[in-house]
């Protein structure tokens, strides 16, 4: 079974790769790279879903079934942000450390630290463009003051997953992968795709 990731990150696409493959053996997840997709995909969605959907439609234009994810850190004190826009919460594309040093400014006066990791995969199939198959994972947890950690990426070392007392950033790939929202959402998709 052959399936287009709407990505261009390799990394990104071998780990999807051996998560799903220890459900659906025969998979193989291809880049838009490797069916040769040169568009930008412009991510004007207005929430999780709409934005991953988009990236699904455009990968299941290339006449695979496509998917597309979206996820970001949701904050109940800060109304949901930085929700969709996570990558980008300081202004530049990507800046980690702009983005956690934001975070924690305007979290300095909260006493509520809940958040939520939320994930969101949409799967497209050639035949239907119009309609998503969507698949979301949730993880709760707490924004901690100091930064723990050195693993992960984005707000990592900041959230603290309290079930096992460490923040994502102090977690191997192995244990964040089995309670993350990404982790999560993948399982859903693999059901969904054993049943093929
Ligand atoms: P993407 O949709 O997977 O590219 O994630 C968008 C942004 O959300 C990332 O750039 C991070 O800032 C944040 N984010 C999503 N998932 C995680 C995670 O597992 N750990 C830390 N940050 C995350």
């Amino acid at each position: 079974m052959k399936i287009v990731l709407a990505s261009r990150n390799k990394h990104k696409i071998g780990e999807l790769q051996a998560l799903l493959r220890k459900h659906v053996p025969d998979i193989e997840i291809l880049s838009l790279d490797d069916v040769g997709f040169t568009e930008d995909i412009v991510e004007d969605g207005k929430d999780f879903f709409e934005n991953a959907y988009i990236k699904a439609r455009a990968a299941a234009s290339t006449g695979y079934i496509g998917l597309g994810d979206d996820s970001g850190l949701s904050v109940r004190s800060l109304g949901g942000a930085p929700g969709i826009y996570s990558a980008r919460y300081a202004g530049e594309h990507g800046d980690d450390e702009a983005n956690n040093r934001l975070l924690l400014e305007n979290l300095k006066d909260k006493s509520d630290r809940y958040a939520e990791f939320v994930c969101v995969i949409a799967c497209v199939f050639p035949e239907d463009i119009n309609r998503g198959h969507f698949f979301e994972g949730k993880t709760g947890g707490v924004i901690i003051d100091e930064y723990r950690g050195r693993g992960g990426f984005g707000y990592d070392p900041l959230f603290l997953y309290e079930p096992m007392d460490k923040t994502f950033a102090e977690m191997s790939a192995e244990e964040k992968n089995s309670i993350s929202h990404r982790g999560k959402a993948i399982e859903l998709l693999a059901q969904k795709l054993k049943t093929l």
